[in-house]
């Protein structure tokens, strides 16, 4: 697993607060706790992260663990008050190989997670090819279980938290296809954006997306950051709404796919592709 950057908490957006969110046991109940722990010493590189997952799983507390840029680990952790507090115990003493320094908490609200997750670790690779065919649209793909599940989204991604992007759910692709760029038959495709994608909200991946509600951050060139996936009609042909969350990427304003047209593999815009051939 890999470390991917900037820390990001898309858990604190006010806006996945989507329909499917699960009622947690912990949801505010009395003898119910919820943490934000901060560890300090030799803690990252140790399995300090898998432990605390599976620590967490044998209490029964929710929540994530993540590596921050500054070398802590930190922890939210949601649960049974005397659970959270044996988790803590656990923090403080740290799996074999760490040398924990110090750990600080903070009580915080009960978000309502339903799994127990690394945080800030690849769950993949995502893609998105523009694609020129009887319509314009871009191909928005994630890999989930060795396939890339897709969406064509006629607009395109965009930044600005405020615009909902439609998303059509079409069939998965292989993983080859995520580097093809050319013409076709009548058209042509450009990689206009590609990268690793990281799993976000509460719900376990890729449970979310069954269920119709999947946060990710993406770390690709164009696109970086939380994004939603909200389905609005089940049926042959799902159709979603894609939504880039309210964090330090999102470009309020800003107009990406027009802005930036170069593909991330050749540097040609689809234009280019679509006339030269
Ligand atoms: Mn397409």
């Amino acid at each position: 697993m890999c470390h991917l950057g900037p820390t990001l908490d898309p858990e604190l957006d006010p806006v996945d607060r989507g329909p499917d969110r699960g009622v947690s046991a912990a949801r505010g109940l009395p003898g119910t706790r919820a943490i934000r722990a901060v560890v300090g010493g030799t803690v990252q590189g140790v399995g300090f992260r898998e432990a605390t997952r599976r620590r967490a799983r044998e209490l029964g507390v929710l929540g994530w663990v993540r590596n921050a840029d500054d070398g802590t680990v930190a922890v939210h952790a949601e649960g049974p008050s005397s659970a959270i507090e044996a988790l803590i115990a656990f923090l403080r003493e740290g799996p074999p190989g760490a040398a924990v320094a110090d750990v600080s908490v903070d009580d915080v609200r009960t978000e309502g997670h339903e799994q127990f997750a690394v945080r800030g670790v690849s769950a993949g690779t995502f893609v998105v090819q523009e694609h020129a065919a009887t319509s314009h649209h871009f191909d928005l793909r994630l890999e989930v279980d060795g396939v890339m599940r897709s969406w064509a989204v006629p607009k395109g991604p965009s930044l600005d938290p405020s615009f909902k992007r439609l998303a059509v759910q079409v069939a998965d692709h292989g993983l080859d296809h995520n580097a093809f760029e050319g013409p076709t038959d009548g058209g042509g495709v450009v990689v206009w954006d590609r990268g690793h994608y990281e799993q976000g909200g509460r719900v376990a991946w890729p449970e979310a997306l069954e269920r119709g509600h999947g946060v990710f951050v993406l770390h690709g060139e164009k696109l970086r950051g939380g994004f939603a996936l909200q389905r609005t009609r089940p049926g042959p042909k799902p159709r979603w709404l894609l939504v880039k969350r309210r964090d330090g990427e999102a470009r309020p304003g800003s107009d990406v796919v027009a802005e930036q047209p170069a593909s991330v593999l050749s540097g040609r815009a689809l234009d280019e592709v679509l006339r030269d051939g």
